[in-house]
This record gives structure tokens, sequence and C-alpha cells, in this order.
């Protein structure tokens, strides 16, 4: 009998959808059907999914920490020092906001709001070029408050939902950030990044009046407005909710509410600094300043960004009057991306760290040579991102092959910044004389395995283990890969050899290893006389 599960008649539609409408812009999402799908069997024994528990116990915790939420502005402050470098400003504008805007979830949780007093939420919008620590900001107030938090570009959204995503869609991420907890989603962090690329018109020019309809869709969630849970063009969503209706039971929650969720929209608004250096230009040295200097870092002048220059931007007056703090980050110099790596406790460096020490390696790095990947990085133009790109470059190598060689400690030096390829190779030749022990090792652990697998123990003599490390070394090849070509038949004939002669210990000369096959065939036909001649 076959105990293959009968096919659910919903994963059967979804597919067929899914292939009616595969040129369409109708979306048909995958959907797991679990227990409470009305077309499965009643399941005999209820396995307690521990890991749904744990989830439902950390949303409880969170919401309980939100209940009680006591942060003051200063400790939040402390808190992003800790990982993120230079941007004081925002940090203070965003740490009395976070206070400012938990306090108020909390009063309402409790009901202690007095329905008179007008709250208007304190969106935020962070300005500032790219890489210079927007997002990492608000994943770090989110981790430390404890509330999902979900990242989108505001390019991605189209004013219907049939092109592109629906600025709905970000609520629903939420509740999935929450591992399905509405309650929790309904306090989360929402992060709309490349806000500047939806203004409709003026300096940008790129985007056109679908931007404003993202806008204003933007608009009614930032007020308050209760969102479906699932999306309306999402024909299996709109079906399974039909079918959990008609199944009546216990009313679940079908909707989430935006009141109390938090978002912070940014973007890098470089057209709109230009803008803005020009009137500050204008106003200081008079009508026809010059304005072009290439050198400068132009974000600096979106710290004087007003509402209007916003609205002249492309905004509209209701979205950007919903966005109430507004902070401009600043661009990082060489030196600020020096001491990310040494001080933040996200530094990437710490993560280099941790996957060499996956195989035993450790490595030390010269106060010159983080000066000199934080001046790489700073070319680059991305912020902290270039750190990342330098990083990658100079350990790329590194990575694939120190793990196959005896080093067990390196030296990061601005040597090696510069020439990273020509560093490893000397490093290597340095220690080869240690690297014998370690293709040793690895014929060792090759034999232990053959051993372990049939039965035969395989003792390897020390001119086959000179002549397979000069192979592997010809061929660039591992001595793993090397003995699974060489003794890929060798299960075979060795059986045969121990039935004719009940032998299990073969000792591999030189021979075994430049013609293994020649060789194998030799031990067998001797086992076969062996037998004549016992006969
Ligand atoms: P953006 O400003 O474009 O939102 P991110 O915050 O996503 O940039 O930065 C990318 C990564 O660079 C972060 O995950 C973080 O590791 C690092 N980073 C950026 N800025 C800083 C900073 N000021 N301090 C420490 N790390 C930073």
């Amino acid at each position: 009998m076959s105990n293959k599960e009968p096919p659910n008649p919903l994963e059967e539609i979804q597919k067929q959808l899914k292939e009616l409408f595969k040129d369409s812009n109708v979306k048909i999402s995958a959907h797991e059907f679990p227990e409470d799908d009305p077309f499965r069997d009643e399941p005999e024994e209820v396995i307690t999914d521990s890991k749904a528990s744990t989830d439902e116990d950390k949303s409880a915790e969170a919401l309980e920490n939100i209940r009680n939420f006591q942060l003051k502005p200063k400790e939040i402050r402390d808190h992003l020092n800790r990982f993120v470098i230079r941007q004081d400003d925002a940090k203070k504008v965003l740490s009395v906001a976070i206070c400012d805007h938990y306090n108020h979830v909390r009063a309402t949780l409790s009901g202690k709001n007095s329905e008179a007093t007008e709250y208007s939420k304190q969106n935020i919008l962070l300005l500032g070029p790219t890489g210079v620590g927007k997002t990492y900001l608000m994943k770090n107030v989110a981790r430390l408050i404890g509330v999902p938090f979900v990242k989108a570009d505001a390019t991605k959204f189209s004013e219907t939902g049939y092109v592109g995503s629906d600025v709905e869609d970000l609520v629903r991420d939420l509740v999935k950030a929450a591992n399905g907890d509405i309650e929790l989603a309904e306090k989360g962090i929402i992060f709309i990044d490349e806000i500047d690329k939806i203004a409709s018109e003026g300096s940008t020019g790129s985007r056109d009046v679908s931007g404003r309809g993202v806008q204003i869709n933007l608009l009614k969630l930032m007020e308050e407005t209760e969102v479906n849970l699932y999306s309306p063009s999402d024909m299996m969503a709109q079906m399974q909710a039909v079918m959990e209706i008609q199944r009546g039971g216990k009313p679940k929650r079908k909707s989430i509410n935006t009141k109390n969720i938090l978002f912070i929209v940014s973007g890098a608004f470089d057209k709109l600094a230009e803008s803005i250096k020009k009137r500050v230009s204008q106003n200081e040295m008079g009508f026809g300043a010059d304005v072009s200097d290439a050198k400068e870092d132009i974000s600096t002048y979106l710290q004087n960004a007003e509402t209007s220059d916003f609205i002249k931007y492309g905004f509209e007056p209701e979205f950007i009057g919903r966005v109430p703090v507004r902070c401009a980050c600043s661009g990082l110099s060489a030196k600020d991306l020096a001491h990310i790596l040494t001080t933040s406790e996200g530094s990437i460096l710490h993560q280099y760290r941790d996957d060499f020490r996956g195989y035993g390696i450790n490595f030390s790095i010269t106060p010159e040579a983080i000066m000199s990947i934080a001046e790489t990085a700073s070319k680059e133009g991305t912020g902290a991102r270039g750190i990342m790109t330098v990083m990658e470059r100079l350990f790329r190598d590194y990575k694939f092959e120190l793990p196959s060689t005896a080093i067990k400690h390196f030296e990061v030096t601005t040597e090696m910044v510069a020439d990273p390829l020509s560093c490893l190779q000397a490093l290597k030749g340095k220690n080869a004389h240690l690297q014998s022990t370690v293709w040793e090792g690895d014929v060792k652990r090759y034999a232990a395995a053959f051993e372990k697998s049939y039965g035969f123990t395989l003792e390897f003599k020390p001119l086959a283990i000179k002549t397979l490390i000069t192979e592997a070394n010809k061929h660039d090849q591992t001595i793993q890969s090397i003995c699974d070509e060489k003794f890929k038949d060798f299960e075979h004939g060795l059986t045969i050899i121990n039935r004719n002669t009940g032998q299990t210990v073969f000792k591999l000369g030189k021979l075994a290893i430049e013609n293994p096959d020649k060789e194998l065939s030799k031990w067998v036909v001797r086992s076969i006389e062996c037998v004549k001649e016992c006969l």
C-alpha cells in the first residue's frame, strides 16, 4: 500500500491557476496548506511544533517589552554608538522619535491615552548618501526594541500593484517578519529606501505620475488603515480565506491596522542637495555665485532641506507632512571607515575572523593595513559598503587556499592589501616545508575513510605518499580527489583477493600510485594462483 498523501485539491488548483495566468500580471503566490486546510484529514497524532511555541514565546515577550517600554533617548543613542560610527545628529533625532513613538504605543496599549490628545506619528525621513548607516541605524533600533523590521525600495512599487508590488505588501511582509503575530506586526517598523525616486516631477525627471500614486498609497498606510492580510491580487490567498470562512470555527483576524507602525523613508536626494547648495550659496555670496566644487561632500547641504524643498522636488505636501522627523546622515571619510572596521561591534572584520577561525586560522592586521583598506574602500564611493567589496577582494584567495595548508596564522599588511595574490604565494612559499605534514594527514584521512567504508586497511609506503603529493601539486588537486580517482576499483578487487586469501591489509608502494589498475590486477592474479596452489 502506498503511504503517499492524497493530492490536496487546493494545491492542485494553485498549480492550474499558475499555469493559466503565467503570462499575465495576476499573482498566484505559493501557499502552504497546513493543518487548517479543510481538505486534509485530521492528523492521527498531534505533534507539538516546538519552533512554533518558541516563536509564540518570543512574540509574547516582545509585546510584553513594548507594554513596559522604558528606554530613554540617551540609552538608545548609547546602544547605537556600539554599532554605528558617526551620524550623531541622526542618532539623537532617531532616539527621541523612537522613544516618543513607543511611549505612545505603550500608553495606547494600557488605555492611558486621552482621546482628546492629538498624536502625530513620528515617521522619519533619513537623507544621505548610500552606505552611511541609514538602514543600519534602524535595524539596530528595531533589534533593541524587539519589533519586526522590513525594508524595501520605493522603486519596486507601482500605483496599482499589478506591475510591481503593492505598498500594502510591506505590511503583509511585516506580519511574516513577526512570525505571523499580527499584534506584534502592528508595532513594527517599515523602512522604505530610494524614496527620492518616486518624486513625481521636479529635478529628478525619472519618475512619472505613478510616483504620485505610490505616494498617495503610502500616505494611507502612514496615516491609519486596515490592510487585508491577503493580497487582493493573490487569488490563492483569497480562495483560502473564503474556504476558511465557509469552514466556520474560530474567527481569525483578517486585517492589520497600521496606526502604530512606524515608517522610515530614506533616500540619497543628491539632486536636492545640489539645488539647496545653489540656494545657500546664492544667499551667502549673492546671485550668480559659482557653485561647482566637485570634491565637496554635497550631502551636507541636506541638513538645510525645508518642507518647500521636498514639495518642489516632487513630493505631495500631504506625504511629506506625514514624515515630520527629518534628518540628514553625513558621508563617511576614509578615517570613518577605518573607525568602523576597528570599533563597530558589527564590523565585517569580526565576520572574517570567525570565517577563518572555522579552519583554525587566525590573522592579525596592522593599523596601516586598516587605513589602507579604508582608503581603498572610500574610493569606491559606496560608503561603508566599499569596505565589504575591498575585503572580499583581499581575502578571496586566502579563504580558498589557506584551509588546505599548514598555515595557522598570517598578518594583513599594506603590501597584502596592495597585492593580495603575490603575498599569498610568498606566505605559502615560506610555509612550504610544513605542507608535507598536511598532505600526509590527508592521505591518512583517506585511508581511514576507506577502511571505515570497506573494511580494508590501505598502508601507504613513504614513497607512495611522496608520489601522491607530487601529483596533487602538479594537478592542483586534493589528495582526496586523486585517491578517489586512482582507487575507484579497489573495493571490488580487494574483495576478490580477500575472498581468495582472507587478506585485509594492503601495502601500497610507488607502483600502486603510478599505475593502480595494473597493480591491482597483479594482486588479484597472485591471489588466484595462491588458491590454486592450496588445492
Ligand atoms: P544605507 O545608508 O544605504 O542605508 P546601510 O545602513 O545599509 O546603508 O549600510 C550598509 C552596511 O555598511 C551596514 O550593514 C553596516 O555594516 C555598514 N555601515 C554603514 N554605515 C555605517 C556606520 N556609520 N557605522 C558602522 N557601520 C556602517
